[in-house]
């Protein structure tokens, strides 16, 4: 296989959602998988549909998800620049060498008359395609027009007699579109901008583009594309098209229906690591069904021939899952520094020494790292008549109490607050005083957090700290306020 290039072109008009950031996961994974080169170009020339700032946000939302590009607007290389606004003179070159060769024509043909055939389509009468005109046109009367300055688009004269236009796709197969399903398509508008289906092909060909994967959307300008593939004699590239990506109601990808956006992902506390895993399930299955899978397993195991062609279905419990899969691989020193920035000190005021005991404590609770925040208040219940109320049932049982004095003062004198170390502590002291079991945990565990159920004791000690902790205690078995 020639050098693997593959590109991801995303036109600056919003932040990368679902649907659309799979089309870089595929080529990035595909890239690395290759050991090739991953190009990021910015689709821009549609100006009037460019919103301010998205380049920005595409190139944090990419970096987040760790798909690092190789050539690309911020970085430059051999192909730059890779802005199609600012390609416009490579462009102009290859419309005129199109012109030199007769592979494409001026076309003056009003937007009324054009309008005209349109109808004259949508009533059945005719086929609804540009009937030719100016195609027919004698050169000198174009070269007059021209001169006089008329305004013009330009066409790409598709070849005389062609039936068939076959399209080797890597995933959908082989494909024959109908010649005459494709009319003189314009190439270049009338205020000199280029279209989409010219320019692509043009960046394609001259940032030695290997592979264009992409969503099956496309799958209709790939006959277009191939044609100035062809007219340019350059070789086509692989095509390779993925299938479409539905919300979980089966419809299009809506807001509503999971077209959530990578930066939502990320605000709402999912790890980077999650999303790259979930997306690249969009379409595709590991060869060995396996489905929790970091981005070195992604990248040795991507490949097209497990691409499907059926819809992919968003699926935010599967996310769910993942996100709880990854995150429970985490070091516990990584894992705090990740849900760090998602709790409000204040309203969880814990000291910093103590937290990754607190993370330790709730960490098989989360499936985001948002998730902490709400189960902070296992360990900081606050005011909750509920837990008040079993607290204060404690209070009635003298042997109880008594065992909770016991308890809080063989704490006291536990030197390493680890979480291993206070558990035994704990069943010590209940060995000595001969209570065990639910016994002994139960009405810790309660005066502790006002719940018998709950995380492992050891870990909610750690989590409180023996201050806390050993002053929970008394003020159960005491009359003390909690
Ligand atoms: N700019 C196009 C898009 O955002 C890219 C199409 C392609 O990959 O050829 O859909």
């Amino acid at each position: 296989m020639t050098a693997v290039r593959t590109r991801f072109a995303p036109s600056p008009t919003g932040r990368l959602h679902l649907g659309n950031v799979r089309a870089a996961v595929f080529n990035w994974l595909f890239a690395r998988h290759h050991g090739g080169r991953f190009v990021l170009r910015i689709e821009d020339t549609d100006v009037e549909r460019n919103v301010p700032g998205s380049l920005e946000g595409i190139l944090e939302d990419l970096g987040w998800l760790g798909l690092d590009w190789d050539e690309g607007p911020d970085r430059g290389g051999p192909h730059a620049p890779y802005r199609q606004s600012e390609r416009a003179a490579i462009y102009e070159a290859t419309v005129q060498r199109l012109l030199t060769t007769g592979a494409a024509y001026a076309c003056f043909c009003s937007d009324a008359e054009l309008e005209e055939v349109a109808e004259r389509g949508r009533e059945g009468r005719e086929v609804r395609r540009y009937p030719g005109t100016c195609r027919r046109l004698a050169a000198e009367e174009r070269a007059a027009r021209l001169a006089s300055g008329e305004p013009a688009v330009i066409r790409f004269a598709v070849p005389e007699g062609l039936d068939e236009i076959e399209i080797e796709d890597e995933v959908f197969g082989s494909i024959s579109f109908p010649g005459n399903d494709i009319d003189d398509f314009v190439i270049r508008r009338s205020d000199g901008r280029v279209t989409y289906n010219f320019a692509v092909v043009v960046d394609d060909i001259d940032m030695e583009i290997s592979h264009v994967i992409r969503g099956v959307g496309h799958l209709s300008n790939t006959p277009k594309q191939a044609l100035v593939f062809d007219a340019l004699g350059a070789d086509r590239p692989r095509f390779a098209h993925l299938p479409t990506v539905l919300g979980p109601d089966g419809r299009k990808l809506s807001k509503r229906a999971g077209a959530l956006s990578v930066a939502e992902l990320r605000s709402r506390g999912y790890p980077a690591p999650a999303v790259l895993n979930y997306v690249s399930l969009l379409g595709w299955s590991h060869p060995d069904e396996r489905e929790v899978l970091g981005a070195a397993e992604l990248v040795a195991a991507v490949g097209l021939d497990r691409v499907g062609r059926s819809d992919a279905h968003v699926d935010p419990d599967k996310l769910e899952w993942l996100s709880a899969q990854h995150l429970s691989a985490e070091s516990l020193t990584e894992l705090t520094h990740h849900v760090r920035p998602f709790l409000d000190p204040e309203h969880f005021p814990v000291e910093a020494e103590r937290f990754p005991a607190v993370v330790d404590a709730l960490r098989s609770r989360l499936s985001t790292y948002a998730d902490l925040e709400h189960h902070m208040r296992l360990l900081f219940p606050g005011d909750d008549p509920e837990i008040d109320a079993a607290r204060a049932a404690l209070r009635e049982n003298p042997s109880v109490k008594a065992l909770l004095l016991t308890v809080a003062a063989d704490l006291e004198d536990v030197g390493d607050w680890e979480a291993g170390p206070l558990g035994a502590a704990v069943r010590s002291t209940g060995a000595r005083v001969g209570v065990r079991g639910a016994g002994l945990f139960h009405p810790v565990r309660t005066a502790l957090i006002g719940s018998s159920e709950g995380p492992d004791l050891g870990k909610i000690l750690a989590a409180l700290g023996k201050a806390e902790a050993v002053r929970r205690m008394r003020a159960v078995a005491g009359s003390g306020s909690v």
